[in-house]
C-alpha cells in the first residue's frame, strides 16, 4: 500500500515548523513516530497535501527535570521512556506504562507527543497524564501555551489543540514517585488495551492526601474516576477492593468488537483492584491486601 501524494516538509526547527503549519491551511499533518500516520496514510483515512516532519526539529528529544517533576519533549520515543533513568527516578508510573505499548519495534519509533496529539482513547499516554497531574505544551506561530492534561483530552482522538499548533512537551508531576499503580488487560501481548488504569497516590503519615485514578479503554476519552479517587483519599478508605467496586459502578463502558461493555465493567474491576493495590503497595497494607 503507498499513501497518497504530498508535499513533503522537513524543519529543522521548532519556529520554521509552527510558520509551515500557520503557512500551509488545514489540509496539513505532521509526521512524529508515524506508527499512526503512516497507516492512516496508507489506507487513505488521512489524504494531506502536506506532511510535516519533526524528525529533523531540534530541540523536541530532551528529559527534563523541572519544579519536582518531568518535562519530555514531544520527540521522546516509548522506547525512551521506558529505559531513561530519570524517567524511572521521578515518573516510574510513565516508565512502567511504557513498555504495555505495542511492540519492541513500535516503541521504538512512536512518540509520546505523536500519541498524545492523536489521542486514541485505548492508548497508555494519555490516562498517564492524567494520573501524574500532567500537562501539555503547545506551540503555535502566535504563541506557546500549556494546557492540563484534565481539559486536553475531549472525545475520539480530538483534544485542546488547535490545527495550527504542535505538542511540544509534555510535564509530569513527580509527586507520585512512590505511590503509583498501572494495569492493563490486553487480548494479546502488543494490542491495545481492552482496559488500562493508572492510579497517582500521595501518601503522608499512613494517609492518602491526593489521588488520580484515570481509565483508557472506557469511553471516547481518557478519564479520570472522582468517585473512586475520593474512596481512596483519607485516612480509613476502603480496601482496594471497594475503591475497584466504586470505580466499575462509576461507568458504563463502550462495547465493541474487542468486548461487551459488561466485559469491559468487569476488566475495569479487576485493573482497578491490581492498579490501587499496588500504589498503596506496603505504605497501607491491610488496604493493600484487602
Ligand atoms: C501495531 C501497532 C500497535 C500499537 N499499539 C499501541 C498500544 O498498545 N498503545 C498505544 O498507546 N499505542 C499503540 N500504537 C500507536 C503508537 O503508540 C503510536 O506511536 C502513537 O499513536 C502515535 O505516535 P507517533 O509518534 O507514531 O505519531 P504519528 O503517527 O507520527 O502521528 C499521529 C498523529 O498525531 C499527529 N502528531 C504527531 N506528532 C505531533 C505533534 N508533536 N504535535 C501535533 N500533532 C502531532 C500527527 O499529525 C498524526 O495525526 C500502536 C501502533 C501500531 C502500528
Amino acid at each position: 500500500m503507498k499513501p497518497p501524494k504530498f508535499a513533503y516538509h522537513a524543519p529543522t526547527t521548532v519556529r520554521e515548523a509552527v510558520e509551515l503549519l500557520a503557512e500551509l491551511g488545514d489540509d496539513v499533518v505532521v509526521l512524529s513516530g508515524g506508527q499512526s500516520l503512516i497507516p492512516m496514510l496508507n489506507l487513505r483515512l488521512a489524504n494531506p497535501t502536506d506532511v510535516i516532519d519533526l524528525g529533523g526539529v531540534d530541540g523536541l528529544g530532551d528529559v527534563a527535570a523541572r519544579d519536582g517533576g518531568l518535562d519530555v519533549g514531544a520527540m521522546v520515543t516509548h522506547r525512551q521512556m521506558e529505559t531513561n533513568d530519570l524517567i524511572a527516578s521521578t515518573a516510574p508510573l510513565a516508565q512502567h506504562a511504557a513498555g504495555f505499548i505495542g511492540y519492541r519495534a513500535i516503541r521504538n519509533r512512536g512518540t509520546i507527543g505523536g500519541s498524545i496529539a492523536h489521542a486514541d482513547p485505548a492508548a497508555e499516554w494519555p490516562a498517564v497524564v492524567l494520573a501524574l497531574d500532567g500537562a501539555i505544551t503547545l506551540t503555535s506561530a502566535e504563541e506557546t501555551r500549556n494546557v492540563a492534561g484534565d481539559d486536553f483530552f475531549e472525545s475520539l482522538f480530538t483534544t485542546a489543540k488547535r490545527p495550527d499548533e504542535l505538542v511540544t512537551s509534555v510535564h509530569l508531576a513527580g509527586r507520585f514517585q512512590d505511590n503509583w499503580g498501572f494495569s492493563e488487560f490486553q487480548r494479546r501481548t502488543g494490542d491495545f488495551a481492552a482496559v488500562a488504569v493508572a492510579v497517582g497516590c500521595v501518601i503522608t503519615d499512613s494517609s492518602v492526601v491526593e489521588a488520580r485514578v484515570a481509565l483508557a479503554g472506557v469511553a471516547e476519552r481518557p478519564l479520570r474516576c472522582p468517585a473512586a479517587e475520593q474512596a481512596l483519599t483519607g485516612p480509613h478508605t476502603g480496601g482496594a477492593a471497594e475503591v475497584a467496586a466504586v470505580a466499575r459502578d462509576s461507568f458504563e463502558p463502550v462495547g465493541d468488537s474487542h468486548g461487551s461493555s459488561e466485559y469491559r465493567k468487569r476488566l475495569v474491576f479487576a485493573e482497578t483492584h491490581r492498579a490501587v493495590a499496588q500504589a498503596l503497595g506496603s505504605d497501607i497494607e491491610s488496604i493493600a491486601n484487602a
